[in-house]
């Protein structure tokens, strides 16, 4: 689908295997920039490889023409591909520093992360060649990107800003109303939105987990993020304020509940974003996300 002159989304389904028998159907978006050469954000889950590339060679392109392959960060559905895509095109990878050891080497990220359905997803460890520092700007002819560090969904995630064509680029650096909430740390991605949303004039926010968002709508979205991160952080008030939280998994499950999430949700990984909204001594932080009219652009 083409967004903008050089800006192509690419829609990639996928499965996640969550218990035997058992799959949990999502899609996750790659963005291609159509310049003189062609940089990939994003490589979608394993084996998506052929799906971006039947794309390139649709438009006329060749799939040898990715010069640069930029990874927001590395959770297996952004990375899942890399390994091909590097092997196909000899492309540049390039991550934020605190994202290169998980690309590197996924069975370390697995110890570390062990998602369901890990080794379905990710097709193996890629060296990164080129470190990206929070202000870089990678020059793309005719288009830039500046790189703009958006942690707390996860160490070290990135997002893009292509100020010629107004288009900004969030990985999963917003939580999506209602969605799965995934992330290290709530205040930390409370603070990467709101260094996103003082971005004047965004004509297009593109992000993985959800359908290319114009004009108003991309501030929508972002304050629809703050709002939900605010609605779990009050619902965690309210179960800590009455019972004495000091299991994850039971904190989980009361909050999934609570939120109307899937089943499948009682999970380690979920478990860890609600525990994120409480202080290491139990006490509950005060966030106060969301603070009126004056925050919106
Ligand atoms: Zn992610």
């Amino acid at each position: 689908m083409q967004i903008t002159e050089h800006i192509h989304a690419l829609k990639i389904p996928f499965q996640i295997p969550v218990a035997p028998g058992k799959t949990l159907e999502r899609f996750v978006y790659a963005y291609l920039v159509l310049g003189t050469e062609v940089c990939l954000i994003d490589s979608g889950v394993n084996n998506s490889n052929t799906l971006i590339f039947d794309y390139l060679e649709n438009m006329g392109r060749k799939p040898e023409e990715i010069s640069l392959m930029v990874l927001t960060h590395a959770h297996p559905d952004h990375i899942g591909s890399a390994r091909a895509i590097k092997a196909a095109t000899d492309c540049t990878v390039a991550t934020h520093p605190e994202t290169q050891a998980w690309v590197e080497d996924v069975e370390q990220q697995f110890k570390e992360r062990p998602v369901p359905g890990f080794h379905t997803l990710v097709g193996g460890s890629t060296a990164v060649d080129r470190l990206l520092q929070d202000g870089d700007v990678i020059v793309l002819d005719p288009v830039s990107l500046e790189v703009i560090l958006t942690p707390g969904h996860a160490r070290g995630s990135i997002s893009l800003y292509c100020k010629e064509e107004g288009v900004l680029f969030t990985g999963d650096a917003i939580p999506q109303t209602n969605d799965l909430p995934i992330y290290d740390d709530a205040a930390t991605v409370i603070a990467s939105i709101k260094r996103l949303k003082d971005i004047q004039d965004i004509k297009y926010l593109l992000a993985s987990w959800a359908d290319p968002h114009a004009g108003s709508a991309a501030y929508e979205v972002m304050d629809g993020g703050l709002e939900y991160l605010q609605h779990i952080h009050n619902e965690i008030r309210k179960i800590a304020a009455k019972n004495n939280v000091d299991d994850a998994m039971e904190l989980c499950a009361r909050m999934v509940k609570v939120l109307g999430l899937p089943e499948v949700a009682v999970n380690p990984l979920i478990a860890k974003s609600f525990v994120s909204h409480l202080q290491s001594d139990g006490a509950i932080r005060n966030l106060t996300i969301i603070n009126g009219a004056d925050e919106h652009q």
